[in-house]
């Protein structure tokens, strides 16, 4: 029989010991944190940590939590890559902000059902306010903003596009639908329009300009040629911030093709949205008001942990319309004057993830998180100006949304030397684990990628990351002739 007392008495034992151990976690965390720039970008987990974690079962009889949560600490945790280091310069990270991480272990101690609204009201009340503060930000206004915390990036584009793709056409057109966006494009639009049925050939991508920016003139074209083919043109999602460049396509005029052959007009905006915040910059995004719907990870540049997206529209009918069912236990708990998130987007059960870039946004106030976006694109351009002191190194992309790539062009290598040279600098210096930078391939040119959006990049993190840099590749040139 299930002795009751005796799990409840553990039950009570178990938090008494775990707020004293999660306190000392933290406490561990926080001083690492202090001195992150003086650690290694990746403490490996050794062949017998692995082998160890292997050879783990779950057992029958519970074990003593606190070994537990030191296993958990030491194997686990410290041997993750810190991809909230300040030289960590791939992908599209940052550091994280401790309001952020409070917010989210209240979170998860209360662990409030984000799924209705009447749930948890206020936390509701939270998530509605900051949607809508969200939407203001890129000029959507009235009553009809809406949109839905998801898990990433992700995610917001797929639901964007189950939206345009039920707004735009009838159940008996979706195979003649197609779907327009840059050759720059994140890969998430397109596995997202795959997951929801569209095939590969209704995809359209069209090429770029020197500055990695979307050809208006051949996006027209294209759908010019397939209406005249009897294809259905339903949505182009355009790019506010790239993943390989940062680059922003012309949103203005896309938003004008958009309306002349009523398409839905989606933006990804999971990296660059973050520049609504910036008086300085934010014009970089105009046009953004002429979308229909536009994803914003704050997991990216606005300093939440994982996983915190926003999908924004314009008019939250569309959301409702694709997303909403009434089933038959749910009928007690929807709520009649404000909108249940099960209703705006695919998940039920969810974290409240609004709450911790709430916290975020109360405590650090707009104004610093603007300046933390234009310190970026301050470091992004101080790469550029060094670079150009620099014999050999030539810039491929210039800086946008604190994103660069170069390469080091060294005299007498062949353009396959290049390349090899470009992937053995990368391998090189992540090797030296001061600092992490990969590679991406524009135009079939491999060029070493630096984004470098984390507040506590220093400018001397810059200076000597690019004199590593240099020092390895002139190195590694010389090895190659
Ligand atoms: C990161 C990123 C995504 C994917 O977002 P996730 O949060 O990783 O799911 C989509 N688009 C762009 C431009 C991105 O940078």
């Amino acid at each position: 029989m299930f002795d009751w007392l005796e799990f409840d008495n553990s039950v009570k034992q178990g938090y008494e010991d775990q707020v004293k151990q999660l306190g000392e976690f933290l406490r561990r965390y926080i001083d690492k944190n202090a001195q992150i720039r003086e650690l290694s970008l990746f403490d490996k987990p050794s062949k017998e940590t692995l082998d160890k974690i292997e050879a783990m079962e779950i057992p029958a009889k519970g074990r003593n939590p606190m070994e537990v949560g030191e296993e958990l600490v030491n194997d686990v945790f410290e041997h993750a890559m810190l991809i909230q280091h300040p030289r960590f310069y791939s992908f599209v990270a940052s550091a994280v902000s401790p309001y952020s991480i409070a917010g989210s272990i209240l979170t998860d101690i209360y662990n409030p059902h984000a799924g209705g609204f009447e749930l948890a009201p206020c936390a509701g009340l939270i998530e509605e306010k900051l949607v809508k503060w969200m939407g203001q930000r890129a000029g959507y206004s009235g009553d009809t903003i809406g949109g839905v915390f998801l898990s990433g990036g992700s995610m917001a584009n797929m639901s964007a596009m189950v939206a345009a793709r039920d707004s735009r056409l009838e159940p008996e057109e979706f195979f003649k639908g197609t779907i327009y966006f840059s050759d720059q494009t994140h890969s998430s639009n397109e596995k997202g329009l795959r997951i929801i049925g569209f095939r590969n050939d209704q995809v359209v991508k069209i090429p770029t300009d020197d500055d990695y920016k979307v050809r208006i003139d051949l996006l027209e074209e294209a759908i010019v040629r397939d209406i005249e083919a009897g294809k259905k043109p339903f949505a182009i999602v355009g790019n506010l911030g790239t993943t390989n460049t940062g680059s922003i396509d012309p949103l203005e005029e896309m938003g004008a093709i958009a309306k002349k052959y009523n398409l839905w007009f989606h933006i990804d905006g999971a990296f660059g949205a973050s520049i609504l915040l910036s008086p300085i910059y934010r014009n970089h995004a105009k046009g953004i008001e002429l979308s229909d719907s536009f994803s914003w990870d704050t997991h990216k540049w606005l300093m939440q942990t994982y996983s915190c997206s926003t999908l924004l529209v314009k008019d939250k009918s569309n959301l409702l319309n694709s997303f909403t069912e009434h089933p038959e236990y749910l009928a007690d708990v929807n709520s009649s004057e404000h909108n249940d998130s099960w209703d705006l987007g695919p998940e039920m059960s969810r974290p409240h993830r609004a709450i911790k870039l709430w916290y975020t946004l109360q405590a650090t106030g707009t104004d610093l998180l603007a300046e933390l976006i234009e310190y970026s694109f301050y470091n992004a351009n101080l790469v550029k100006k060094e670079l150009e002191k620099m014999p050999g190194w030539k810039i491929i992309s210039n800086p946008s949304c604190g994103t660069i790539n170069f390469r080091y062009e060294a005299e007498g290598l062949s353009e396959e030397k290049i390349n090899i040279l470009t992937d053995t600098i990368s391998k090189e210096i992540i090797k030296s684990g001061f600092a992490y930078i990969v590679t991406t391939t524009l135009r079939g040119m491999k060029t070493l990628r630096m984004c470098i959006i984390n507040a506590n990049t220093t400018e001397e993190d810059v200076y000597k990351t690019l004199e590593l840099l240099n020092e390895i590749a002139i190195r590694e040139a010389k090895n190659l002739r």
